[in-house]
């Protein structure tokens, strides 16, 4: 008897449809895979016959044929041992095949007929919403996950044996056989901007940076309080909505027993140590997993001491700054990881820390300045839409001030707003922030005045600016235009946003 059971593999987030033939006849005992199965999957082999017999079932002494289709794609993973040995039970008449065909069926089985979690629940889910199934059998770690998307059954099954129950229609397994909890709220809530003394140029960048969308590059010496600003970043961010929920947590369920079947609710905020290896950063390994420009999806990217990064591990943060998406190439395919995510970045302004800091001297030796400097220059660089200095506050600031500054709640509100009228202007767009903007744009788009693009003009003359540091000024001279809910960018908005390019001005020094 022939059985079909519908599966999936996964290439990054993206699951592709795979189906699991499985014929049972009589014939010399044997149990062959086809259809490029790779090592893992032909392991499954053992894995299933222990689990039958430590289920109660019985394995059949006959000939099994198993076919993955399509046959020119390479199936790696253990996640075919549940639609294999489903396929088993039924040609064999120890469970029935009605309902088989209707769901969605991955999982690795345990020796004992234990289901193990799944990577990639929520890309399962959505893929069997895709389809037209009516739902998805997933073991109970990955239940919250795969029910993020609505519109399907989610079934979950924690045993090899349950399944058989479910099948048989002896079992009905209520889609919520625990309460549903709340998202997790990241530990740290007492966190808020205004723990902040003083800084005020450097936390209205910060404002500004989250409204637009735009990457953020705070300079200056040790001590300044660059990094605690940059970390408070999430609390003034719009929380995710429901499609950006589903999307954080499709890549974070790729990890799919780590993730513990926690549902994430906020944004990511992923801050790796510059020592961090290429494949680290953007992903690898085969089949690739994800790196962090991709766990920060909807997110921040925070890198702390910027220059110390390793050149090839900045230089690699191109492609995902400018696309989004981080492509990894491997002999049969191509892997796209999604990885849209607000940098945030430190450096501080020499090796020892003090360059062009009026109270301390700078003890870098001329030759290590130099080559300290040519780091805060480049592609990446180039591509870091705010730079701002940051310096010590004066000592009568931390020691007058007596009122607290402004909360995270109070900036959020902001954000959320200028959000709302980019939201409204771009409409059907593929972007939605003022970041995002094409080059070719982005005049039309800022709208600036005739005086304000007069200014804009001078400056560019004064400073010797390219045309890609014109689009940038124009983009962050927009976003300030909307926290004000101004239609046109007027000149002050220009000379603020002129402010925010620290490195345009180093450059002329
Ligand atoms: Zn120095």
């Amino acid at each position: 008897m022939l059985v079909r059971t519908k599966t999936a593999i996964l290439f990054g987030v993206r699951a592709v449809p795979v189906e699991v033939e499985v014929d049972v006849s009589p014939g010399i005992c044997s149990f062959s895979l086809v259809g490029l199965a790779g090592s893992g999957v032909r392991e499954s082999r053992e894995r299933i016959r222990t689990a039958f017999r430590n289920s109660g079932f019985a394995f059949p002494d006959m000939r099994i044929t198993v076919n993955l289709a399509p046959a020119d794609v390479k199936k790696e993973g253990s996640s075919f041992d549940l639609p294999v040995a489903a396929g088993i039970l039924t040609a064999t008449g120890q469970a029935e095949a009605e309902k088989l065909g209707t769901y969605l069926v991955a999982g690795e089985l345990s020796l004992d007929g234990t289901i193990k979690p799944v990577a990639g629940a929520v890309s399962l889910a959505y893929l069997a919403k895709r389809m037209g199934l009516a739902g998805i059998i997933v073991p109970p770690p990955n239940f919250y996950q795969a029910s993020l998307i609505s519109g399907i059954d989610v079934v979950p099954i924690p045993t090899l044996r349950d399944f058989v129950r479910f099948l048989n229609g002896e079992d009905e397994f209520p889609p919520h056989p625990v309460p549903p909890r709340p998202g997790e709220k990241r530990e740290n809530r007492k966190r808020d901007l205004s723990d902040v003394v003083g800084q005020e140029t450097a936390k209205r960048a910060l404002e500004i940076a989250a409204a637009g969308g735009h990457n953020l590059l705070y300079v200056g010496p040790p001590g300044t309080g660059k990094s605690m600003l940059a970390e408070r970043i999430v609390t003034i961010l719009p929380d995710p909505d429901e499609e950006e929920v589903i999307e954080i947590n499709e890549v974070h369920s790729l990890n799919g027993s780590a993730a513990g079947g926690r549902i994430l609710r906020e944004r990511p905020f992923r801050s790796p140590h510059h020592s961090i290896s290429y494949a680290g950063m953007v992903g690898g390994g085969n089949p690739p997993v994800p790196g962090e420009v991709t766990l920060a999806h909807r997110g921040v990217l925070f890198l702390d001491e910027f220059p110390e990064f390793r050149r090839d591990v900045l230089e690699a943060l191109r492609q995902p700054m400018e696309t989004g998406v981080v492509v990894i190439t491997r002999s049969s395919h191509s892997f796209t990881f999604p990885a849209r995510f607000s940098l945030i970045a430190t450096a501080n302004p020499c090796g020892c820390g003090y360059y062009g800091y009026p109270e301390r001297e700078c003890v870098c030796r001329p030759r290590d300045l130099v080559s300290y400097r040519k780091k805060l220059t480049g592609p990446v660089i180039d591509r870091i839409d705010m730079q701002v200095e940051m310096l010590p506050p004066p000592r009568r600031d931390i020691i007058e001030r007596t009122s607290p500054g402004e909360s995270s709640q109070a900036v959020k509100k902001r954000v959320i707003r200028a959000r709302e009228i980019q939201k409204e202007r771009y409409g059907k767009l593929p972007w939605k922030l003022n970041s995002f903007i094409p080059g070719r744009e982005t005049l039309e788009t800022a709208s600036p005045t005739e005086e304000a693009r007069r200014l804009l003009e001078r400056a560019s003359e004064t400073l010797g600016l390219s045309a890609r540091a014109i689009h940038r000024i124009l983009k962050i001279s927009r976003t300030i235009a909307d926290l004000e809910e101004e239609k046109r960018v007027l000149p002050r908005h220009v000379s603020e946003a002129l402010h925010y390019r620290f490195l345009d001005r180093e450059k002329r020094r």
